[in-house]
């Protein structure tokens, strides 16, 4: 029941959306059902090295009685704390050949907040009339930024190409970017920047370097930011199966780079950095003064030693990258076992980094959100598919690949984060799901 009248603005920030689901299911699994086998949301693996760093990092700062009272005690300054910002720059400067600054760096509590002030700064109204687009070039994407515009239809996503890498099986597919389809957006509207995550959550997609640099050139000729979110992605947290990647860091002038520490151990610290052209870090530090004062200090004290030696990097290297590559091994190894067991159809999206399978199962007619419904009951969480679908145009439907248009209401995102043991059990348990609601619509 709800009784208050709201804002337009209000209404469409406080309504139901996937993001609200996943994070309320992954704060009621921790508090009120912990016997739930969590496939769902985005939480790292709470990986026994890192812990470790991390609680030593603790202790030398509680053991620094100045230090620790400035985390606690005093506010920073919006755009983050001065020695913080200027190591996190000199390491992408000195290791990445980056030119850039401490000018150049914003401190965001989380990339969400951080992607929530940057798209609503650069997209909607502006003062001369425009309506100013994100464009999304490979849909499905990140469902956390589906209801951030406060603006309604912020977003305009292209459907991801399917293909299949090795044509002769069509157990592992790949998105690819469109560009034709891309190109026409850009056209047709004022796209004030093309927004991507790499690897791309949800399918472990890793859009190429080709890709990238096409898109780049895409945003140069139509005057377009380029936002690359690498939530797990290189240098660090490293979860990604490309060395290059890991070695060379991608910028252009029209780039703005999203990092995190949430997948590298510290999500609850909630501390994410922007790299950005000098006004886009002023104007963004204007709006954390505005939305939250200033950023939690914590996670940037904690971060500090190891930005500033370059640990933060070989820990990627050496500890997270080869920990999540079995965890995405074994649990290829289960579903692949599993399906094959209760003789159910499943393509997997090549995977090339992030901690998730994206599953898809093309005789799935019920739907991924009665699915998800199904297996909640059953005590496993997975995300639904279908939420990772957003931007498209309903007017185009009949020029998109059939594949595709049946495949947003087949496919459910797994994560394999969780220990060894509930991964097994809920995947066991999700093929065996898949494989009593296909034969249900099969009888029909
Ligand atoms: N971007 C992507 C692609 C994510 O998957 C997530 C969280 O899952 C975020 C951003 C938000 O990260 P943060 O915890 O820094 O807000």
């Amino acid at each position: 029941m709800r009784n208050y009248i709201v804002s337009a603005i209000g209404a469409k920030l406080s309504q139901e959306s996937g993001i609200l689901e996943l994070m309320n299911d992954l704060g009621e699994t921790v508090a009120l059902r912990p016997d739930m086998l969590t496939l769902g949301g985005g939480n790292p693996a709470e990986i026994p090295e890192m812990q470790t760093i991390w609680r030593k990092s603790a202790e030398r700062l509680m053991k620094d009685g100045d230090e620790f009272d400035k985390a606690l005690a005093h506010y920073d300054a919006p755009q983050g704390e001065t020695r913080f910002l200027d190591a996190f720059a000199a390491m992408f400067r000195e290791q990445f050949n980056l030119p850039i600054s401490r000018a150049n760096v914003a401190v965001t509590s989380g990339a969400q907040l951080g992607a929530f002030s940057l798209f609503n700064l650069l997209a909607g109204q502006t003062k001369d009339g425009r309506a100013r687009k994100i464009l999304v070039p490979l849909v499905p994407e990140y469902v956390g930024y589906a209801d951030m515009g406060v603006e309604p239809g912020l977003f305009i996503g292209v459907p991801g190409k399917i293909t299949y890498p090795n044509p002769d099986d069509r157990s592992v597919f790949k998105y690819a970017v469109d560009f034709n389809s891309v190109e026409a957006v850009l056209r047709k509207e004022d796209v004030a920047a093309i927004l991507l995550s790499r690897p791309t959550n949800p399918s472990g997609n890793l859009i190429t370097r080709a890709e990238l640099v096409k898109l780049d050139a895409l945003a140069e000729k139509y005057d377009a930011l380029l936002i690359v979110d690498n939530a797990y992605g290189g240098p660090f947290p490293g979860i990604l199966e490309d060395k290059t990647e890991l070695d060379s860091v991608f910028w252009t002038p029209r780039a703005i780079l999203f990092y995190s520490l949430s997948k590298i151990g510290l999500p609850s610290l909630r501390t994410a950095m922007m790299i950005a052209p000098e006004e886009i870090v002023e104007r963004v530090s204007a709006m954390t003064a505005i939305l939250g004062l200033a950023n939690n200090s914590l996670g940037q004290r904690l971060a500090f030693p190891l930005v500033q030696s370059g640990e933060i990097l070989s820990l990627s290297r050496e500890v997270v990258l080869p920990y999540y590559r079995k965890r995405r091994t074994d649990a290829i190894e289960i579903v692949r076992r599993e399906f094959a067991r209760v003789g159910v159809d499943v393509r997997l999206h090549k995977s090339e980094g992030a901690f998730f399978l994206w599953l898809w199962t093309p005789e799935l007619k019920c739907g991924s959100k009665a699915l998800y419904r199904r297996l909640k009951e059953k005590g496993v969480l997975a995300i639904p598919g279908s939420g990772f679908f957003y931007g498209l145009s309903d007017m185009e439907v009949e020029n998109r690949d059939p594949e595709f248009e049946r495949s947003r209401e087949q496919t459910l995102r797994v994560s394999f984060s969780s220990s060894e043991l509930v991964v097994e059990r809920g995947l066991r348990i999700i093929a065996e799901t898949i494989a009593e609601m296909t034969a249900n619509s099969r009888a029909y």
